[in-house]
Formats: structure tokens, C-alpha cells, sequence
């Protein structure tokens, strides 16, 4: 039976069935049924009859399982793929250097970023992942990153949204302290740096939209002004306004370190959240990723606007960025999204590990244990939060009839759930995710007891391990030659910033 077929379904029979929706509703034993890649039908196994089942549908039995939809890893970068475990005890600023190179950017063919891509496809699966937002910073405006990842993405079976990452500030400006602060030969040689031209970044998102937005219904492209530091305002605003002509959502990595809210404060007179909202970027559409150093009055702001911030506590920990206040947050009444960010800085794209990390780290923050977030609004901001940031609201997020069937299915006999407690906790804190045993994306089987169906791991794994040996011979060498000359400049800078007062 081929999952192509229109009619063809799902019924996936028994088990306790999460819905993850706002009236709390599970069933226990429960069913659904998926028509192509819908739910069809959703409620209790006592219920379920032959009217409710559609033509050509298999049978999945889950008496032993525990189905929940699928999560959304709402920021990861596939770009720093081959990067797990290189780098440690290097701040954002510092580590940004090596990762993100102003001069002698490796430009990588569309295979190698499909290799990066189907890296982070697979990790995601395996971490219950049905839906990821990858944000491909890519310092050159080539085409190659973006289609690279959304053939990945598309052959290993997820549902992805893509940024077509967007900077056109001169190096120097991302660090204003810099000038004055070193040689005059290295200032020259990076004001000599050619940035890509707003028309030229816009005419690019225009082209990879056209091409690949919508493909298979499971691929969208966005655009993502990579941070206000490397942005002119102009940049910004036509980010924004691409995003309004092509109903888009958009990303941008803001407030993530000290440094940038100082940094901010100095480039426009005032905090970047009232700068941005004064570009009227500020909006629904737009997810903050990182927000850590908001002032009480922008956490108020991005309420008001109705703008999300995703979270990335792996990577905030590793770089020593601070502790994003989640709280506040919700509090306010922000719609929070996951993330695991990239591999370079979190080294892993695995979303269930952000999420014992969030459930857990907040309650070093304040002693105010009634303030501290719960795995229950972890679970949340993983599916919900992540749809509602992706733009896909109304599509994924929750199991409900007529939304896409994007669901994973849990071992309900694996350790971690015995004895049983309370699930949504016992995901946060105890599972691990050889728990997760099968996912399903638009109605179809991405993994199956423990099995990729599209993915014939050996075989990436043994191309990956090369490109990733003949991209490090070619390009690494330089890279760490450039990072190391301007680390010391860099470094004193930090420090100097670190000293500052900074109050929320
Ligand atoms: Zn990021």
C-alpha cells in the first residue's frame, strides 16, 4: 500500500493518546485515524467504528505506546552541522569568530549543506522532532545553503521552515568597539569586506521562495534578518515587509549576549526592542531568538506586539549567555518557542534534551518557586509554541481533527515511563529519546521502531565523515588563523562590556 495515495490513513489504535490541546483532553486507550496527511479523526478506542476509519488504511497498533504530537524545533542552524564539539569555553562573541567568519567564508556546494541538513534532519527525528526551523546563516547570499537543506528535509520526511538569513552591516559596525582598539591594518582589512546589497538579499529570498516554498506542503521559506546589529534598518524593515507580501513568519537573533544590548543601546539611543518597534518590525510575525537581556519594559513590549521569543537554553549555557527569563515571558503573555539552536553551540539538535534543560534550569534563577516554569509549560512551548512561531498555528502543534497527522509515538514500557506518573513529567525530566519510537509527518512514517524510512544511515554517515574532513582541510585552517588575530581585540572588548551595569 503506498502512502501517496490520496485516501490512504493511518489507524492508530490503543495506547494513551496526548492531544496537547488547551482543554487537557488525553485518551486512555484512545485512537486516531490520519486521511493523507490529516487527522481524521480523533477520541476514545471504544469509539472508533468503521465510519470513522477511512479506505486503505493501515492498522498501527499502539496498545503499548504512548502517541503525542510531534515537537518543533523552533531554531537550530544546519550550517554548523560538522561543528559538534569543537569549540568549548569561547563566550558568543568570541565563539562567533570561528563560526561565523567575517573574512574567507567557506562557500559550500548544495550537497554539502543537503549532507548538514540530513545531519540535523535525522538528529531531530530521533529527538521527536516533526517540524524544524532552520535558520541558515550563510554570510554570502548564495542560493546553495537554502536548496541544499530543503531537499534534505524533504527526503528525509520533515516538515521545515527555512530562513534565507539576511546581513548587510560592514563587519566592523557589528563590533563598533573594535575600531580604535586594534591595529590599523587589521581595521582596514576588514572595512574592506563587501556586504551584499538589500535589493540583492530581498531578489534572493524572492528567487528560493518561488522555488521552494510550499513543496510537498511541508516546506515554507522566510526571511531572517540575521540580528539589528548586522542590519541596517533598511534591511529590517524590508525583511519585515517581505515577510507581510508573502504571509511569512520571520526570526532574528536579538538581545542573545550582553554585549548586544549595550551595543544597541550605543547604535540607536535607545533599547533595541523600542528601536525595532519603532521600525514597526515589532509584530506577530516576528520570532525573537534569544531575547535574554530585555529590559521589564521591552519583555512588555514584545506582549504587546504579539511577537514570539524561542528559547535555546543549551546554547546560553554553553556560551555563557545568560539565562533567558522565560517567566517574564509568559507573564506577559509572549508565546515562547524551543529551540536547540546549532551544533556548534549546543551540539546537538536533539529537542528533548532543550527540554529537560528548560524544565529544569529556571529554578536556579529565583527562589520564588512559584514563578519557576514547569515541564508542563516546556511540553507547551515544544509543540504550540513552536507551531505558533513557525506559523503553522493552525496546522501542527496539537493532535485535533483536520490538522496535519505530525505525531511521535513513545515506548510506554520503557523505564522512563515505569511506573507511570505523569507523562508530560516524566518526558521532561526521566525520558530519554531511544523512548521515542516511531514519528509519523503529514501522514506518513519519517521513523519506525527506532528505523529512519528514508534514510539510509550508513551511507550518510560515511559521506558525511568525508565532506566534513575535506571542508575542515580546505577551509578551517584560515578561519582559525583570521579568529585568532582578532581574538585578543575581541576578548579585551568583552570584558570591558562584562563590567558594565546592566539592569533589567
Ligand atoms: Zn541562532
Amino acid at each position: 500500500m503506498e502512502s501517496s495515495q490520496p485516501n490512504y490513513g493511518l489507524v492508530i489504535k490503543g495506547g494513551l493518546v496526548v492531544t496537547g490541546g488547551a482543554d487537557g483532553t488525553d485518551y486512555d486507550p484512545g485512537a486516531l485515524v490520519t486521511e493523507g496527511s490529516a487527522i481524521r479523526w480523533i477520541g476514545p478506542l471504544e469509539s472508533l467504528d468503521d465510519q470513522k476509519i477511512g479506505r486503505f488504511c493501515e492498522v498501527v497498533e499502539a496498545k503499548t505506546s504512548i502517541v503525542l504530537p510531534g515537537f518543533v524545533n523552533a531554531h537550530t542552524h544546519s550550517n554548523e552541522c560538522f561543528d559538534q564539539g569543537t569549540y568549548d569555553n569561547l563566550p558568543l562573541d568570541l565563539w562567533s569568530l570561528y563560526t561565523y567568519p567575517f573574512s574567507d567564508v567557506p562557500r559550500l556546494s548544495e550537497r554539502d549543506c543537503y549532507l548538514q541538513a540530513m545531519l540535523s534532519a535525522v538528529e531531530c527525528i530521533r529527538g521527536g522532532v516533526t517540524t524544524v526551523q532552520d535558520d541558515l546563516i550563510t554570510p554570502i547570499p548564495v542560493p546553495e545553503p537554502v536548496s541544499g537543506a530543503a531537499k534534505a528535509y524533504l527526503d528525509a520526511g520533515l516538515r521545515a521552515v527555512i530562513t534565507v538569513s539576511m546581513a548587510d552591516r560592514p563587519a566592523l559596525d557589528t563590533l563598533p568597539f573594535l575600531e580604535g582598539n586594534m591595529p590599523d591594518a587589521l581595521t582596514s582589512e576588514l572595512r574592506k569586506i563587501d556586504m551584499p546589497s538589500v535589493a540583492d538579499l530581498c531578489e534572493l529570498f524572492r528567487g528560493l521562495h518561488a522555488t521552494w516554498n510550499g513543496v510537498d506542503d511541508r516546506i515554507s521559506i522566510v526571511p531572517a534578518p540575521v540580528g539589528p546589529q548586522w542590519c541596517s534598518d533598511n534591511l529590517l524593515q524590508e525583511a519585515a515587509s517581505l515577510a507581510e507580501s508573502f504571509d511569512t513568519v520571520m526570526q532574528s537573533h536579538v538581545l542573545e549576549t550582553k554585549l548586544q544590548a549595550i551595543l544597541g543601546q550605543k547604535q540607536y539611543g535607545r533599547p533595541v526592542i523600542e528601536h525595532l518597534d519603532g521600525l514597526s518590525v515589532l509584530s506577530p510575525r516576528l520570532t525573537l531568538n534569544h531575547a535574554i537581556w530585555a529590559t521589564a519594559r521591552e519583555i512588555e513590549l514584545i506582549g504587546e506586539r504579539g511577537s514570539s521569543v524561542c528559547h535555546n537554553p543549551l546554547s546560553n549555557l554553553k556560551l555563557g549567555s545568560g539565562l533567558c527569563p522565560v517567566g517574564k515571558y509568559l507573564k506577559a503573555g509572549v508565546n515562547v518557542s524551543l529551540g536547540t539552536d546549532g551544533r556548534s553551540s549546543s551540539d546537538t539538535a536533539n529537542l528533548l534534551e532543550a527540554i529537560r534543560l528548560a524544565s529544569l534550569v529556571h529554578k536556579i534563577a529565583s527562589f520564588e518557586y512559584e514563578d519557576w516554569i514547569s515541564a508542563d509549560d516546556v511540553f507547551q512551548m515544544a509543540t504550540v509554541g513552536g507551531a505558533q512561531s513557525a506559523g503553522l498555528r493552525h496546522h501542527i502543534g496539537t493532535l485535533e481533527i483536520g490538522k496535519k497527522a505530525d505525531i511521535i509515538l513513545l515506548d510506554r514500557n520503557h523505564w522512563s515511563f515505569v511506573p507511570e506518573n505523569d507523562i508530560v513529567r516524566q518526558l521532561a525530566f526521566s525520558a530519554t529519546s531511544e523512548a521515542i519510537h516511531s514519528s509519523i509527518v503529514g501522514g506518513k512514517f519519517v521513523m519506525r521502531d527506532r528505523t529512519l524510512c528514508n534514510v539510509d544511515e550508513d551511507a550518510l554517515k560515511q559521506e558525511i565523515k568525508s565532506a566534513s574532513d575535506r571542508i575542515k582541510a580546505e577551509f578551517y585552517p584560515d578561519i582559525d588563523l583570521n579568529a585568532r588575530r582578532l581574538l585578543p581585540y575581541v576578548s579585551r572588548i568583552y570584558r570591558d562590556i562584562m563590567k558594565l551595569p546592566w539592569s533589567r
